[in-house]
């Protein structure tokens, strides 16, 4: 009997903190797909809807593709695209008929408007239009703040094992292989989710550093007991401000509740005796600046961690810009910074016209203040590119209008679509080799790191002001759970 899988994606980190709404446009710009087409974009790439279409084929089980949509993380979605990927969904799924399994590709820090756990309605209609006894496997972000409704309406979780998320792949074909093992009645998966009231920054987060580093060795060592489905850790996303943000783990055995309760305990209780580990600061931009030209050879990358539009910052902080035409730095890319209306103004004056021009500053208050610089168009394109580097390889990203501008020495990588500086072919796309530059200033926190690694003669984390930022008393938190660590260093817990 061939199994019959529903697949469904629907992901999005949201930073509640940003007021860019993520609305149909946002979905548009990076992925809004039906049907086949879903197939077609998404076969043999490095992504969890790449993995279950691979674990599928190899299976032989047959995939009815419904709906794929993700968006560049930013503010609340809003209730009219939610509501069409909801609608659409669901009507695929009646239509389907009898199905064996759903696969579902969410993110875990989805906030609709008016909907604080995004991921919980998504898995509570899903629940509901299938029954009790259909399973319902999920593949979520590293970053998902995961919840009791989710845990109870979902038969399977599988989180990311990394940050840099290099495993999105794996987790999409594991998700499909435990799914089938399901149906065939081979398992019985029984769970224990466990949320210590614990909040880390994510720039603390990466899986190469410690604490995380121990953490997940001791996950892994304990996921090999075979009465072991998996055990998922969620370090949680901060910038979504919902009671439930924060870490968590979800262990899942065959049929042992008593196991599954156990080793959530057990992982959960040793991220909570590390807590004080994950505090992390990047050094202030003037000395940063200094630091990367002084240093010997190139690149030196310069991370510029607060203004991650992959956590939901704008993407067009100006501090470290400011910071490198003041101190006279030169042969230098800055990448990516988000302005469609300079990038436009480029294009507008053409290839190697002189502009001056406001860039960057002016989504919020809270990415520096727009800076007037003088320079000159070097490349315009239309930012088309395809992720070649560890993350997400295979897939096509698109940049939109792009627009570069060499402003002495300092080149800025002008951005017309939201897209995290994670892969050097965002720079090579449009003519820059990252090779041949003294600086490489980077917008991302900790994902650059796989495919920048390599390459950087040396990386320097920095502490500019942004919706990402690693520190977490530049945020005003109304609706996180208190207490909760470290914004209340004293919390005890259990
Ligand atoms: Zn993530």
């Amino acid at each position: 009997m061939t199994a019959r899988l529903f697949l469904a994606q629907l992901s999005h980190e949201t930073n509640t903190f940003s007021n860019l709404p993520t609305d149909r446009g946002q979905f548009e710009a990076r992925d809004l797909h039906y049907g086949e087409e879903i197939v077609e974009t998404f076969r043999g790439t490095g992504t969890c809807v790449g993995g279950m279409i691979a674990a599928a084929e190899r299976h032989g089980a047959r995939l009815i593709p419904s709906v794929a949509a993700a968006a560049s993380p930013a503010g609340r979605v809003t209730r009219q695209i939610y509501a069409h990927v909801m609608e659409r969904m669901l009507a695929d799924l009646r239509a389907a008929g009898r199905v064996d399994g759903v696969l579902l590709d969410l993110h875990g820090a989805m906030v609709v408007e008016g909907v604080d756990d995004g991921e919980g309605d998504v898995l509570r209609q899903v629940r509901a239009a299938v029954g009790p006894d259909v399973p319902i496997a999920v593949t979520l972000d590293y970053h998902g703040n995961i919840t009791p409704e989710m845990a109870r309406d979902a038969t399977l979780l599988h989180g990311y094992k990394t940050y840099p998320h290099v495993d999105m792949g794996e987790r999409g074909e594991e998700a499909t292989e435990r799914l089938l093992q399901v149906i065939a009645g081979r398992i019985r998966p029984t769970a224990a989710l466990r949320t210590p009231p614990l909040l880390p920054a994510i720039g603390s987060q990466g899986t190469a550093r410690e604490p995380m580093v121990g953490i997940m060795r001791l996950a892994a060592e304990l996921e090999r007991d075979p009465r072991v489905l998996s055990i998922s850790v969620f370090a949680g996303f901060p910038y979504a401000d919902i009671p439930e943000a924060g870490f968590s783990v979800y262990a899942v055995t065959d049929g042992d509740q008593a196991l599954a309760d156990a080793l959530a305990d057990r992982v959960a209780g040793e991220a909570w005796r590390r807590r004080r580990e994950f505090v992390h600061r990047g050094l202030p931009p003037a000395e940063a600046v200094q630091a990367a030209m002084a240093a010997e050879g190139g690149p030196i990358v310069l991370a510029d961690m607060a203004d991650n539009t992959g956590g939901g910052a704008a993407g067009d902080g100006t501090e470290v810009l400011r910071e490198m035409l003041r101190a006279g730095a030169r042969s230098a890319i800055v990448a990516c910074l988000w302005d469609p209306a300079a990038a436009r103004a480029c294009a507008a004056a053409g290839v190697g016209q002189s502009v001056t021009l406001d860039v960057g500053g002016k989504v919020d208050d809270r990415h520096g203040a727009p800076l007037k610089v003088t320079g000159t168009v070097r490349t315009l394109s239309d930012g088309r590119f395809v992720h070649k580097g560890p993350m997400m390889r295979g897939l096509p990203g698109r940049l939109g209008l792009t627009a570069v501008l060499d402003v002495s020495d300092v080149k800025v990588i002008l951005i017309s679509h939201r897209w995290q500086t994670l892969d050097p072919e965002m720079i090579r796309v449009v003519g820059l080799d990252p090779l041949e530059h003294k600086i490489v200033v980077v917008k991302s926190t900790i994902h650059y790191r796989a495919a920048f690694e390599p390459i950087a003669r040396e990386i320097i984390e920095v502490d500019a002001p942004g919706l990402s930022s690693s520190n977490l008393s530049r945020f005003d938190f109304r609706h996180v759970r208190r207490p909760i660590f470290p914004l209340d260093p004293e919390t005890t817990w259990p």
